[in-house]
């Protein structure tokens, strides 16, 4: 656990906001785990990273496993990536508030935007 103090920051970062569209191959995955927790998966995600991040875009699918597995479309040009990813470890200071974007993520912190 890293516990980062954002007290200082008091603008909000805008996030990346690129979508892309599931493929049928990608929906197909999804709706094939055992047990999901939430809404059934979209055909339409949103990138939730920070604006001008490096890397891949990143958005929240599903989660499954009781809720601890959490599912994630990565997408550049080069490629598409479906997956589950461990989530990032770091905590908001002041509010603590936990980050809900992938561990190892580029740009800033969920708390941050
Ligand atoms: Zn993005
Ligand atoms: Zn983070």
């Amino acid at each position: 656990m890293i516990v980062e103090d954002t007290t200082a920051a008091a603008w909000v970062w805008p996030r990346c906001a690129v979508a892309t569209t599931l493929t049928s191959a990608e929906i197909a995955v999804l709706t094939g785990l055992t047990d999901p927790v939430g809404p059934p998966p979209p055909d339409r995600a949103v990138c939730e990273l920070a604006a001008g991040h490096e890397q891949m875009h990143a958005a929240f699918i599903i989660a499954d496993a009781g809720g601890d597995r959490w599912w994630w479309i990565r997408w550049n040009r080069q490629g598409r990536q479906l997956g589950h990813l461990d989530t990032c470890d770091h905590t908001d200071r002041p509010s603590g508030d936990d980050c809900l974007l992938p561990a190892t993520h580029p740009g800033r912190h969920s708390f941050q935007m």
